[in-house]
């Protein structure tokens, strides 16, 4: 009772951060629920993540399967369908990932639990949970609660998928959890999906979500050729460029390159904003960023509500100053 399970992602031989985010946010939740923080963990040799996990929750549930060896939503959901059932935990987290929004609604939609998606915050009001999610393109937040369960008259059970980089990473005390092995409900093969290959992306291709140091560009730049100033910022720095939604929007820079709810969610260790607001879409993909500096001519720009620096003044005389400190020029 009051259990929180977290569903492990995992791709490629490494744990997803959502996982790392959602065990962080979970171990409160289960303080709160009165219970246990469990995490599920499905796959095939995952032994090194089983461990990893361990430091993280009270209980590792690890189901292994040679046909979990990659996310297929449909045996997800089958051996999900059938831990759930049998373990009934108050409250199960599933990142907002594109493997979580392929599972989790069919899952709950399976198990008649309430599900709320896209979750950036949890709360309780007289002992009730509430799930924070963002609407209209996040300019409100909105606090929803769940539907009792409609499917027994035993504990309530609720679902929520959750934000990446909606909650930090922290470095909590290990909890040395047990490391359950569980038998595999699977009796057979997926009939209606099969994992084929990973496909990776075009050489030339940068993975914004995976450098340390982002420096992103606006619509204050005015025009693409502008963009070599903002190029060199972030040549000297050794981090890569990424633009807000009008200059991607403008065909200034690749698609892969949008930082932002509708583009990619980055965590670097330094973000540079540079002629950037601060819309809320923008925010959204940035805001977890360990030192945000940003760099606007206008005080009241909501970019600087979430600065940890700012230099309010013109891009175009501070751009290429700090450059040149920056190259040792
Ligand atoms: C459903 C939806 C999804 C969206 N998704 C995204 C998304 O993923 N990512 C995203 O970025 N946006 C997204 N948007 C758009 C978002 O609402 C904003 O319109 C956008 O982020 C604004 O981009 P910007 O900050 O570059 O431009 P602006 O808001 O026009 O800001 C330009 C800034 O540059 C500053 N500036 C101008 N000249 C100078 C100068 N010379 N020196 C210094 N500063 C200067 C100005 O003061 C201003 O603050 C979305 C919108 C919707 C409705």
């Amino acid at each position: 009772m009051g259990d929180v399970f977290v569903l492990a992602e995992h791709r490629r031989g490494e744990l997803r951060e959502v996982t790392l985010e959602m065990l962080g946010k979970g171990r409160e939740l289960a303080g709160q629920l009165g219970g246990q923080l469990k995490a599920v963990l499905l796959g095939h040799g995952v032994d090194a993540f089983a461990k990893e996990l361990a430091d993280q929750a009270h209980e590792v549930l690890v189901v292994e399967d040679e046909r979990l060896e990659n996310f297929n939503s449909e045996l997800y959901q089958k051996v999900l369908a059938s831990l759930l059932t049998e373990r009934k935990p108050t409250l199960t987290l599933i990142g907002h990932t594109a493997c979580g929004m392929d599972l989790a609604p069919s899952l709950a939609a399976e198990l008649n639990l309430p599900l709320a998606t896209d979750c950036i915050g949890f709360e309780f009001e007289d002992g009730r949970l509430l799930a924070i999610r963002e609407m209209y393109g996040g300019k409100l937040q909105a606090r929803v609660s769940f539907l009792e369960s409609r499917i027994s008259n035993l504990e309530s059970q609720y679902m929520a998928t959750v934000r990446q980089a909606a909650f930090p990473l922290q470095e909590l005390e290990p909890l040395g959890g047990q490391i359950v092995a569980l038998d595999s409900p699977l009796a057979e093969e997926a009939r209606r999906k099969k994992f084929i290959e990973y496909v990776e992306a075009a050489v030339g291709e940068v993975d914004i979500t995976q450098s340390e140091i982002v420096v992103a560009v606006g619509r204050g730049i005015k025009e693409r050729e502008n963009l070599e100033i903002v190029e060199k910022l972030a040549e000297a720095v050794g981090g890569v460029l990424a633009g807000s939604r009008p200059v991607i929007d403008a065909g200034w820079l690749p698609p892969e390159r949008q930082v932002g709810q509708s583009g990619k969610t980055v965590k670097p260790k330094l973000y540079i904003a540079v002629g950037i607001s601060g819309a809320s879409q923008h925010l959204a993909g940035m805001k977890g960023s360990e030192t945000i500096v940003a760099i606007n001519k206008d005080p009241n720009a909501p970019i600087f509500n979430v600065a940890t620096y700012g230099i309010v003044d013109d891009l175009f005389k501070v751009v290429p100053a700090l450059t040149e400190q920056l190259s040792g020029a």
